[in-house]
């Protein structure tokens, strides 16, 4: 397996960093907006529903950017013990071009591929692959 030099370990530690603070900034702005909704208080109840679906919709985002986050410590971790470009399915290197592109993913370009064509065949929206 291809190693990577110090030199792009601390490019991809650069990265992650980034993207984390990136995170922490943009929920940290969606909990002041909620917080500034609440403050404001009093709406009729025509305004409830659009109320709801913004609040439910803040809620996904914030899930979304648990996830990832959690996706980027686990991609600093492996950075730590020097097996992030190691792909979780089949144990080759990723290229560091793929990393740099995606630092939190965890499998090579070919097994994404593959897991891609099983997620498209398995939802039923697509006939790609087998019938
Ligand atoms: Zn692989």
């Amino acid at each position: 397996m291809e190693d990577l030099n110090t030199e792009q370990y601390e490019q991809l530690a650069d990265l992650l960093a980034n993207q984390q603070t990136e995170l922490l900034v943009k929920a940290r702005d969606g909990l002041e907006l909620s917080m500034n909704r609440e403050r404001d208080g009093g709406r009729d109840s025509l305004d409830e529903s659009t109320e709801e679906e913004l609040i439910s919709t803040e809620l996904r985002l914030r899930d979304r950017e648990k996830k990832l986050l959690t996706k980027i410590r686990d991609a600093q971790q492996r950075l730590e013990t020097m097996t992030i470009n190691e792909c979780e399915d089949c144990g080759e290197a990723i290229g560091f071009k793929r990393l740099i592109v995606r630092p939190v993913t965890t499998l090579c370009i070919s097994c994404k591929e593959l897991s891609e064509e099983h997620e498209a065949a398995s939802d039923g929206s697509t006939t790609r692959g087998r019938l």
